[in-house]
């Protein structure tokens, strides 16, 4: 689903790119369901766009695309099982934080939904049910040392 009319499309499978991504599994950064929702995020519009895919308590995927700072799911998809196993989004514009708006969807959300994603490309934050704190991952270059070794 795309929330807009004027959202062009670049990439027609898109969605199927993620599904088959899926088939891998997993809810790791870097791996490939994240880098491919990430990917499509960046390169399957016109410009950068916020893709959303929430992960059913079936494994069912729901995917859409929109505007940043869309929030798709405020009503739940039709044929959604609850809970939510997880619920990933992107920042395109590249950092992976919980916004005021992201927290208000997982404050009302919580009740049935067990973790929650968001992308920022060499970015990643999650956050799962229960625990106290937030996880943050962050992409670094390891610095070439062996040069300095005379
Ligand atoms: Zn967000």
């Amino acid at each position: 689903m795309i929330s807009s009319d004027s959202i062009v499309v670049m990439q027609a499978d898109w969605e199927e790119q993620i599904r088959n991504a899926w088939a891998d599994g997993g809810f790791v950064f870097e791996d490939n369901f994240l880098d491919t929702i990430w990917e499509m995020s960046i390169t399957a519009f016109d410009i950068p766009r916020e893709v959303q895919v929430v992960v059913d308590g079936k494994m069912n995927l729901f995917i859409s695309a929109g505007d940043p700072g869309f929030v798709w799911f405020k009503e739940p998809p039709m044929g959604m099982t609850l809970p939510i196993e997880c619920w990933i989004h992107t920042h395109p514009f590249g950092k992976a934080y919980f916004s005021s708006t992201d927290w208000n969807t997982i404050r009302t959300w919580e009740p049935v939904m067990k973790y929650a994603i968001v992308l920022g490309g060499n970015e990643s934050m999650e956050w799962i049910k229960g625990e106290d704190h937030t996880v943050f991952y962050q992409k670094c270059e390891i610095p070439n040392w062996a040069g300095e070794e005379e």
